[in-house]
């Protein structure tokens, strides 16, 4: 499970979620939900939900570049 700790040290690179239920995808900067090192809350506990149909269950996916990152949101 990706926490704000993850998140935080992957900073300044997003991460990827994917909604379980309809796909919709979205990108997420620790500086957007605010994460810091030592949260060890995962993103759905810190409020993220899916922009589409609000569901909280989604998977999490790491980039090395914003390239892979903006790839990613082209399904490609
Ligand atoms: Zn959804």
């Amino acid at each position: 499970m990706m926490t704000l700790h993850d998140l935080a040290q992957n900073s300044p690179r997003p991460v990827g979620v994917e909604c379980i239920h309809c796909i919709h995808r979205a990108l997420f900067t620790a500086k957007e939900l605010r994460a810091k090192r030592g949260d060890m809350r995962t993103l759905s506990e810190a409020g993220v939900y899916c922009g589409n149909c609000g569901s909280r269950q989604f998977s999490v996916e790491r980039f090395m570049s914003w390239s892979k990152a903006h790839a990613f949101m082209r399904n490609i």
